[in-house]
């Protein structure tokens, strides 16, 4: 595959030499938040944001069994707040209109949907979704869009998106990857490992990601402490279905996946 375009996602603002495409934190999960990093696409963690789910435990979204919280759900990676609270998210439209006034390529939104799938039935959710008529899939589904669609009126700049690395059921996460491709520019969907000692699962993905959608998209695998012979073989292996290519966490080993990728 020809004219590959690769790049970096890291928490720092440098921006090194050489590469296609650079994401930067401007949002941590953690909650805090870093000067805009020019040239980049600016990576906004929406609602997982440990810091605020620390000091308002009530925004805290809810399964029904437990709090998304990491003490409470041992498959969350960061707490996460509901997305029925308004000022929440007017604090991250804030973000995202302010930050728009620098010279940046982008935004980029990570933890814009749901954080597992049985998320959210928090009061102020069930009030809403019952206000809409819609059902749970229905309603989660339409409530990202509605945020991305809004935040897509607020910035002319290119807008991208994270996938869950699941092609077939992102209705689960409250996602409707057709809807959505109306109103960004491109996805990415991280395929994400501690080690790539066994690829298989990530060809079937990357396989079935390249038939299911239409829109642009970034396959992202994670570099650090991987092994570089591993990284190099997921590489290759990804780029029978994709082009464009993201390394994250390590840019020193993503510039050696440039350099193989685009044969220097
Ligand atoms: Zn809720």
């Amino acid at each position: 595959m020809q004219n590959f375009n690769i790049g970096i996602y890291s928490h720092n603002a440098e921006i090194p030499e050489g590469f296609d495409i650079y994401f930067n934190y401007l949002k941590e999960v953690t909650g805090e938040i870093n000067d805009p990093v020019e040239n980049s696409h600016n990576i906004i963690s929406c609602f997982a944001d440990n810091e605020t789910a620390n000091q308002n435990p009530g925004l805290v979204s809810f399964s029904g069994k437990n709090r998304a919280l990491r003490t409470e759900d041992n498959t969350l990676y960061c707490d996460w707040i509901c997305r029925s609270h308004t000022a929440y998210r007017t604090k991250l439209f804030d973000l995202i209109e302010k930050t728009d006034k620098y010279n940046i390529a982008g935004f980029h939104l990570d933890s814009i949907s749901m954080p597992g799938v049985d998320y959210c039935v928090c009061n102020q959710c069930i009030a809403k979704m019952k206000k809409s008529g819609l059902n749970f899939n229905k309603f989660r589904t339409n409530e990202t869009t509605n945020i991305v669609k809004q935040i897509s009126e607020i910035t002319r700049k290119q807008l991208s998106l994270t996938l869950y690395p699941d092609p077939f059921y992102q209705e689960r996460y409250g996602i409707d990857i057709d809807t959505l491709s109306q109103f960004v520019d491109f996805f990415l969907i991280p395929l994400y490992d501690i080690s790539y000692q066994s690829l298989y699962w990530i060809d079937i993905l990357a396989h079935a990601f390249e038939k299911r959608l239409k829109k642009a998209f970034y396959i992202m695998l994670y570099a650090q402490d991987v092994d570089l012979e591993n990284l190099k073989k997921a590489s290759r292996l990804i780029s029978k279905y994709t082009n464009k290519i993201i390394i994250s966490y390590d840019n020193t080993k993503a510039y050696e996946i440039y350099k193989m990728l685009k044969k220097y």
